[in-house]
């Protein structure tokens, strides 16, 4: 037995020594990243459900590494926000986003009121220097904060509920709004719902899927919609792949969806075309 710990134990450390190493030598490639504009932001089109016309786009990371290819941030930004330097990160995708969507914005490609959704994690939602650097980055590319949501998970939310009020109810007064993101998956409690100041709450993927074929998630799904839509606030679902899936959240009154059967996230050469040919239909 105790043979067996002591391999046991080696085998552990091992593996922790592995980890750490791959930590370092992911935190070195982050940096790289950073340094050599391997970073890009796509961006995937919500439609509203009542017209099909396109209420704006939310902004997603894309690394584009040389040799690995096209790297998740799934993957990269748990370790991103580990380090820190989801802080340097998060201030390029806010800074390139809302450069990019002006600028669309001016070619007359996006409706005046449309909105670009950046996601925010923890640690940016608690830097204290949020504020400026959102204040900051909408002068510099004459970007209306209307034009701007930014997409927060429950998580990050239930975290420090006092102060996550707090926050949300400075950026708003500058005219930002904000959605939750991935609603349904954590642990937030509905009655907290109303006290935060969200315009949006979406739908999480997970629970989108199944649809027509879990009644329990049609039942959640439905009864999200409607309890949002009681206390004022706009449902935008994620994930919607099939048309099945968009004629139930249409029976429902959902508001707005995003996901493949409309279209993927995409470069912003490739969604002026997408927003062009949209529009015709
Ligand atoms: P998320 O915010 O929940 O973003 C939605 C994810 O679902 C995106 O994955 C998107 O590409 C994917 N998706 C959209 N429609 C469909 C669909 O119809 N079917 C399926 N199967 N997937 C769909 P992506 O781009 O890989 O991003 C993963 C996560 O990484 C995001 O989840 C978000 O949490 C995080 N992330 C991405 N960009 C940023 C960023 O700039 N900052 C921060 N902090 N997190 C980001
Ligand atoms: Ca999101
Ligand atoms: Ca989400
Ligand atoms: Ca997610």
């Amino acid at each position: 037995a105790k043979e067996l710990g002591r391999n046991n134990y080696q085998f552990f450390s091992e593996d922790m020594n592995r980890a750490i190493l791959e930590h370092l030598t992911w935190e070195k490639e982050i940096q790289d990243a950073l340094n050599l504009n391997q970073f890009s932001v796509y961006y995937q089109p919500k439609i509203r459900l009542d017209d099909l016309t396109v209420t704006g786009v939310e902004a997603l990371l894309r690394w584009i590494h040389p040799e690995k290819g096209m790297i998740s941030p799934d993957k990269f930004i748990p370790v991103a926000e580990e380090t820190g330097q989801i802080l340097d990160i998060g201030h390029w995708v806010l800074d390139q986003s809302c450069r990019e969507i002006s600028q669309l914005m001016a070619r007359g490609r996006l409706a005046p009121g449309s909105r670009v959704a950046v996601n925010l994690s923890a640690r940016q939602f608690t830097d204290p220097n949020l504020i400026e650097v959102i204040r900051d980055i909408l002068n510099s590319h004459s970007l209306p904060p209307e034009c701007l949501e930014l997409e927060i998970t429950e998580s990050t939310l239930m975290k420090d509920v006092e102060h996550a009020i707090r926050i949300m109810n400075d950026l708003r007064t500058l005219g930002i709004s904000f959605a939750i993101d991935d609603f349904g998956t954590g642990y937030s409690s509905l009655s907290y719902l109303k006290r935060f100041p969200v315009e949006v709450l979406k739908v999480d993927r997970t629970f989108v899927t199944d649809i027509p074929h879990d009644d329990n998630d049609m039942a959640i799904t439905a009864a999200v919609i409607a309890m949002a839509h009681k206390l004022g606030i706009t449902v935008v679902a994620e994930g919607v792949e099939t048309p099945d899936q968009l004629e139930f959240l249409r029976r429902n009154r959902c508001d707005q969806c995003q996901g493949y059967l409309f279209s993927r996230p995409l470069p912003m050469h490739q969604l002026e075309q997408f927003l062009t040919q949209f529009r015709i239909r």
